[in-house]
């Protein structure tokens, strides 16, 4: 049962000639079974804790573990332990254009290990999880926004993974999907998938009350226990609030 850690995190990223720093001084433990919403200003630096968490990126100071393993040490073959682990959605578009839903899927579950035999009805469960069992066939240019998250969804649940990594899952959705997402997550996550989202969907964070983490200029402003949004005293009981509250 995975438990990612980030201890004296910082990332740093090179433009032009400078360095700019995204995240800094991140010491954040997620343990197997949390629900964590990550909320904060367009720029906080919330994608970045996310790639870091998933070990798509290295960070630049401290370190990131899983299982108290350095990530660093899963490299060549042993990326197929991060992939196995991790089920991402990402802010930028990872479907490949001139697939079908279906051969996407596909691709997902080969590159997870799952046997060919098993494929098809995986493709048809994490279809039918997110409600678009009908779309296989399509193309993702002939599907909207919001149906497009919703197969990097059921992209991402394809393989059954310990941990979902969601960037701004909930942009593009009406208040409609993102209930049906909601229900669905917390579902999930009752059955013990770890789930760590940003979001910007305020209301639901409220509903929800779980953990929230809030990063303020790349750092952690706030991690509070059946939090809401805006709430920012660290650890301990529900926070004072007031910053960011909707
Ligand atoms: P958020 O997800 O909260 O919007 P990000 O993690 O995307 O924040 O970005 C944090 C900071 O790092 C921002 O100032 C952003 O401009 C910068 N940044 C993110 N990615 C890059 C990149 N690839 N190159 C340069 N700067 C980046």
């Amino acid at each position: 049962m995975p438990e990612i850690r980030l201890e004296g995190v910082a990332k740093y990223y090179k433009v032009e000639t400078r360095k700019h720093m995204a995240v800094r001084d991140i010491d954040l433990k997620i343990q197997q079974g949390e629900f964590v919403f990550l909320i904060g200003s367009s720029g906080a630096g919330k994608s970045t804790i996310l790639k870091l968490l998933g070990g798509m990126i290295p960070p630049d100071e401290g370190t990131a573990y899983l299982d108290n393993i350095s990530m660093s040490r899963f490299f060549g073959p042993w990326q197929y332990r991060l992939r196995r682990t991790f089920g991402c959605v990402w802010q930028e578009p990872w479907l490949i254009r001139k697939s079908t839903v279906y051969e996407n899927l596909f691709l997902t579950a080969r590159s997870g290990g799952m046997k060919n035999k098993h494929i098809n009805a995986a493709i048809a469960k994490s279809l039918g999880l997110v409600g678009i069992q009908e779309m296989a066939k399509r193309y993702p240019a002939e599907l909207s926004k919001g149906e497009c998250r919703r197969v990097e969804l059921a992209r991402a649940l394809i393989c059954s993974p310990s941990v979902l990594l969601l960037d701004e899952l909930t942009a593009d959705w009406d208040d409609d999907n993102i209930w049906d997402a909601m229900h669905l997550l917390d579902e999930l996550n009752r059955r013990g998938t770890t789930i760590v989202m940003s979001t910007h969907a305020s209301k639901y964070v409220n509903i929800m009350r779980r953990r929230v983490v809030t990063l303020v200029d790349g750092k952690i402003a706030g991690d509070v226990p059946n939090g809401r949004y805006g709430d920012i005293s660290r650890g301990g009981r529900n926070g004072t609030g007031g910053f960011l509250r909707r």
